[in-house]
């Protein structure tokens, strides 16, 4: 069995233009512990935890050496958005109905759609700003000669994966159609990843083309999509050019459960037998 790693490591780069920040509080913390190390932070303490905090720090009966090689447990806060790195968003991120019910939250997504028979569709040849079309779809399953089945897990590998860590990955990247969207979705599939920074194309080229046209349609189609019909995406993939196969392995991608958020993040694993 082969496991692949479709998961980037979250990390602040030129890739990410939302922030990403961590707040370490080291091994060497130890010697503070107890009140300033454990309950920092926590302004309006309860009477019981307040008890604790004497308890422990009130006469600093614990200190460093209390720890062996003068060492505490570290510790890590992390500020960040739930799209930032490998992440699914889910039709709750689209919009406030979804097939004119409450969309369901990154919690609320079933987990039999995060488990399941992987497909890859290769759209290398198409140049940043293009678009995905429900015909090159069609077109690309003809020619690995496959058959779209309910609850396949669909990614799109178009190798924007390597540009990761510079700039050009945000703004240089190819986009689904409505239309690609639409097709798969209609056949049943229930999430679509792909290695590029959104399942639409660049922000600046959706932006352009609007300004342009004056076209709602040309802003997140593919996002606005999930209104109409519930689907959920990946974005942010990596390593779809490792999988061996077009399909018959597995996809796991369980979103970590934020109650009533709207996206979380994942790690994805393509699993070959
Ligand atoms: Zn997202």
């Amino acid at each position: 069995m082969q496991l692949i790693d479709l998961s980037f490591s979250v990390e602040q780069n030129s890739s990410e233009p939302m922030p990403i920040k961590v707040k370490t509080r080291p091994h060497s913390g130890g010697s503070k512990f107890g009140r300033k190390v454990i309950f920092l932070g926590k302004k309006k303490l309860s009477d019981k935890l307040k008890a604790l905090a004497n308890y422990v720090s009130g006469k600093e009966r614990i200190t460093k050496n209390s720890f062996p090689n003068g060492e505490f447990i570290n510790e890590q806060t992390v500020s960040l958005s739930v799209h930032t790195g490998t992440h699914l968003d889910s039709p709750s991120h689209f919009g406030t109905k979804c097939e004119g019910r409450e969309p369901k939250t990154i919690d609320e997504i079933p987990l039999e759609w995060c488990y399941g028979n992987g497909v890859v569709l290769t759209f290398c040849n198409k140049k940043s700003g293009e678009e995905i079309t429900q015909e090159d779809i069609k077109n690309e399953l003809k020619r690995i000669g496959y058959q779209i089945k309910k609850n396949d897990i669909v990614l799109i590998r178009t190798d924007t994966d390597k540009k990761w860590g510079k700039p050009n990955y945000f703004f240089e990247a190819p986009g689904f159609s409505r239309g690609a969207t639409k097709y798969l979705v209609e056949s049943g599939v229930k999430i679509i990843g792909t290695d590029c920074y959104s399942l639409d194309k660049p922000f600046m080229a959706m932006v352009n083309e609007y300004y342009k046209t004056n076209n709602q349609e040309c802003l997140w189609p593919a996002h606005f999509y999930g209104r109409e019909k519930e689907y959920c995406h990946i974005e942010r993939l990596c390593n779809l050019d490792k999988i061996s196969v077009n399909y018959g392995f597995k996809v796991c991608c369980f979103p970590i459960k934020l109650k009533g958020l709207g996206a979380a993040w994942i790690r994805a694993v393509a699993i070959i037998e």
